[in-house]
């Protein structure tokens, strides 16, 4: 096995490690056989993330983090990264695999890592996010589950909503201007900023506007 990392169009070139969506996200089932409205517009279970080559580096991630030298291997793989995303998709379903990602941050503290994470609705992973939250080169952001912009203060770090509009009622929040950039970061880093506690997304993609759409007939 061998350390699989992607880069998506969106983040400048920023990389990341993903695990394959849905199968590793128990965060995202609000009741059996119902995902939360957040996850039923989820881009990575559409358009280029079905594609073989796309799904097999995921697959094997799976098992990938399991071997013993996994995390000596990480680190040297982030070696000349200084931004880093966890999970462009999928979500940290095991709670060995989370405290092995806290080491790789522990042990790269020249590299930033950006965390988005549902996982902290199981109380067993609350203690490693925490763990995390110490580290300065850290942003672990909890992720609402809903589409029309509401949030828990103090609990969540990024919402969506329906467009930029929704947000105009957050000022402290930060609005993710992607979509006005042909849906890239284009330098913008604030979702790996910890003074920022709230991120707020205006929806993308044509399956979560026809969520959105469903929703709002
Ligand atoms: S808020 Fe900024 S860093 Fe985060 S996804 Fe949007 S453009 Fe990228």
């Amino acid at each position: 096995m061998t350390i699989r990392i992607s880069v998506t169009s969106k983040l400048d070139g920023i990389r990341s490690w993903s695990l394959q969506a849905l199968e590793t996200c128990p965060g995202s089932i609000e009741s059996p056989g119902v995902l939360v409205d957040a996850c039923k517009g989820c881009y990575a279970t559409t358009g280029n993330y079905n594609y073989p080559n796309v799904k097999a580096p995921r697959a094997e991630n799976k098992l990938d983090w399991q071997r013993v030298e996994w995390c000596d291997d990480m680190v040297a793989a982030l070696e000349n990264d200084r931004y880093f995303r966890w999970l462009d998709s999928g979500d940290l379903y095991s709670l060995a695999l989370a405290e092995k990602v806290l080491e790789i941050m522990q042990r790269t503290p020249w590299c930033k890592h950006w965390l988005p994470t549902r996982m902290y609705k199981f109380p067993k992973f609350r203690m490693v996010f925490d763990q995390m939250r110490q580290l300065d080169n850290v942003s672990v952001r909890f992720s609402a589950d809903s589409i029309d912009g509401s949030f828990t203060p103090g609990l969540h770090g990024s919402t969506i909503g329906p467009d930029a509009a929704t947000f105009q009622a957050f000022p402290g929040a930060s609005l993710c201007q992607a979509y006005e950039h042909e849906g890239k970061c284009s330098g913008c880093r604030a979702c790996w900023n910890r003074d920022i506690d709230l991120i707020c997304y205006p929806a993308h993609g044509r399956k979560m506007l026809k969520v959105i759409s469903i929703k709002s007939i």
